[in-house]
């Protein structure tokens, strides 16, 4: 069974006041993901820069911020919600690429950490902006693991981070510049399960930095893994083992940095980690339609959740008040919008629908309202936060048309 915080009874109320579709997070899940991160390196200073584009709304980065997480953020608009989460410097890390000017001016006016996904980046921003006392690196690893996923490709492919040979470069010209303090980062996993793969990463990592020590006499202030850790959408699937990625990880300091008697801190800037369980989808059965297949209309559409059209992605659907029911209908589960691949669920089993039935489209709570866009005129729905009082706050409000008209200049 997926978890749902609210009965059926309290979602009923829940959806007279705010119609349905929207996305609702429930604060208690994502402040027990966070702490669950936390404890798996309580060995060692580290923080967690929470991926803004996870789910962007200010509400849930404050909440987060109040419990002592970062933002990590790749855009200018990204570093504004997490100031306006009253997060700033040090707190803020900006990952992000292929960077215009006026990022990296925010960026430094907020003090935040700025992480360079290129090596020629660091003569546009000496150039363009000025250079920051601490810079961080991203590092591509596509020369020592070629692994890779469905979403990020590999990383030989990924057009992410500085080769092996650039890092060197980057640091030794960087202290030529005058920069000061360093980290390091990289990311190459994407909604991963195996604790293997986040071993890999942070072996490749600390004898990076045991290299640069060597090479460079430069000592890393921190180490940020990235973020990629997954979580279970199928039932089948099991939650990544936080606790085993925390010991080994402990393990691969000792032998590798504390050896070497290097101690840097380390990060990661977990999104689907803290947000993706924590957050539904809450949609009603529009329309029935029975032709060459059985249809389930939805008020929703993949402007909501692109995942499944975009990936192939499975979220998990139950339908309120026939949880127990036994799946013996298949429907293909679609939205209204005019692309044969709006769909939530192909070929998926399910209990008879009727119209008006309410469905519970599960995960969503990461990279789902925020991949939403307006093709076909669709309007993204509202966003609500369950807090831990059992209080309903709407944390966005759902588009109108004004909104979507909003940009067109119609003057003649
Ligand atoms: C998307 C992204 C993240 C978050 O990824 P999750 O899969 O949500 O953990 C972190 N860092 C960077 C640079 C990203 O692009």
């Amino acid at each position: 069974m997926k978890n749902f915080p609210l009965s059926d009874l309290q979602l009923l109320e829940i959806i007279k006041k705010f119609p349905t579709p929207f996305h609702i997070y429930d604060e208690r899940t994502i402040r027990s993901n966070y702490q669950r991160l936390l404890n798996a390196f309580n060995w060692v200073p580290f923080k967690e820069y929470f991926a803004v584009k996870a789910t962007p709304n200010p509400k849930i980065v404050k909440l987060l911020a109040d419990d002592g997480a970062g933002a990590d953020c790749s855009s200018l608009p990204e570093l504004l919600i997490a100031n306006m989460a009253g997060l700033t410097g040090k707190n803020i890390i900006m990952t992000s690429n292929d960077t215009p000017i006026e990022e990296f001016e925010e960026a430094l006016k907020l003090d935040a950490i700025i992480n360079l996904d290129d090596i020629s980046h660091l003569d546009f921003l000496a150039k363009n902006v000025k250079l920051p006392e601490m810079l961080c690196f991203r590092y591509n690893p596509a020369d020592i693991s070629n692994e890779g996923n469905d979403i990020i490709g590999k990383p030989a492919e990924a057009k992410y981070g500085l080769t092996r040979k650039q890092i060197f470069e980057a640091y030794k010209s960087a202290t030529e510049l005058g920069v000061k303090r360093f980290g390091l980062h990289t990311m190459v996993a994407s909604n991963e399960l195996y604790t293997q793969i986040f071993l890999t990463t942070a072996e490749i990592m600390f004898n990076l930095a045991v290299e640069i020590k060597h090479k460079l006499d430069i000592e890393l202030e921190f180490i940020n893994l990235g973020g990629g850790i997954g979580i279970p959408y199928r039932l089948d699937q099991k939650p990544v083992d936080l606790e085993a990625v925390g010991k080994g990880i402990h393990k691969l300091y000792d032998e590798i940095l504390v050896k070497n008697n290097l101690r840097p801190s380390l990060a990661m800037e977990s999104g689907r980690a803290i947000t993706g369980n924590a957050g539904w989808l809450v949609s009603t059965v529009r329309h029935l339609k029975h032709t060459y297949k059985n249809y389930v209309g939805l008020d929703s559409c993949m402007a909501d959740l692109m995942r499944p059209a975009l990936y192939g992605a499975y979220h998990h659907i139950s339908v309120v008040g026939k949880e127990n029911k036994p799946l013996d209908y298949i429907y293909d589960v679609t939205g209204s919008l005019c692309e044969n691949n709006d769909k939530f669920a192909i070929d998926r089993e399910l209990p008879k629908i009727d119209v008006g039935d309410i469905l519970i489209i599960h995960d969503t709570g990461a990279h789902g309202h925020a991949m939403g866009f307006n093709y076909n005129g669709k309007l993204r729905h509202a966003e609500l936060l369950l807090r831990e009082n059992g209080e309903v706050e709407m944390i966005r409000r759902a588009e109108t048309i004004d909104d979507y008209f909003a940009t067109l200049n119609l003057e003649s």
